[in-house]
């Protein structure tokens, strides 16, 4: 049974390679996700390399066995389905299970996940819109468009958020942005692609470049 510490890093490392396809992932950018030394790092990777969860070279960086990659999506899964289960059972607001559901996702009994799976409805998506794991460890990837992406009269539904800072979910909140939210583009400013939108074919408000690139629509 993996630790507490190891699901971390392999959760940060699968992160990490999703981020950047087709790239190995350096300990450097381990160190700085996990807020740790490199020195520490290198002696951890060795570690889960021992065990079998991860191919590591020394300078050249690091990528997940099938082992490692299926225990990183499970402690994702566990992690997701907490999170759906504070805001949808708990009334938490999604602002704020992120930080609970890294201590509960290290639960292992896989009889509770499953149990609470079923509890829960089988939800596919977390609070934020993310894609929660299957059992057997497949990951769901929906073709989903950054808002940004958009032009002028086009229209979707807002889906997930990239960025789940509690700092933008409570922008998100003041702005009345929610999940299964309605937005049409009126206007894309050249000057610095802020986008002028209409919310739930109502009110109309403005958003800057930033914010457009961290709401995904459908
Ligand atoms: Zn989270």
């Amino acid at each position: 049974m993996p630790s507490y510490t190891e699901e971390n890093y392999l959760k940060a490392i699968y992160k990490l390679a999703e981020a950047e396809p087709g790239t190995e992932v350096s300990t450097n950018r381990i160190a700085e996700v996990l807020q740790t030394r490199a020195a520490s790092v290198t002696d951890m990777l060795r570690r889960l390399g021992e065990k079998g969860l991860l191919h590591y070279q020394r300078y050249r960086g690091v990528s997940l066995t099938h082992e490692g990659r299926r225990l990183a999506l499970l402690t994702i899964r566990k992690h997701r389905l907490w999170e759906v289960f504070l805001v949808e059972k708990l009334g938490f607001n999604w602002d704020e299970v992120h930080d609970v559901a890294e201590e509960m996702e290290h639960l292992q009994s896989p009889l509770l996940i499953t149990r609470l799976d079923e509890f829960l409805g089988f939800p596919q998506i977390d609070p934020h819109g993310d894609p929660i794991p299957t059992e057997d460890g497949a990951m769901r990837q929906p073709q989903n468009r950054l808002l940004a992406d958009l032009n002028p009269h086009d229209c979707g539904t807002l889906v997930a958020v990239r960025n789940t800072s509690p700092s933008f979910l409570q922008y998100l909140d003041k702005a009345g942005l929610g999940l299964g939210t309605r937005i049409e583009v009126l206007d894309k400013a050249v000057f610095d692609n802020s986008l002028e939108i209409k919310i739930d074919n109502q009110r109309k408000t403005l958003i800057s470049a930033e914010v457009s690139r961290n709401l995904f629509v459908a």
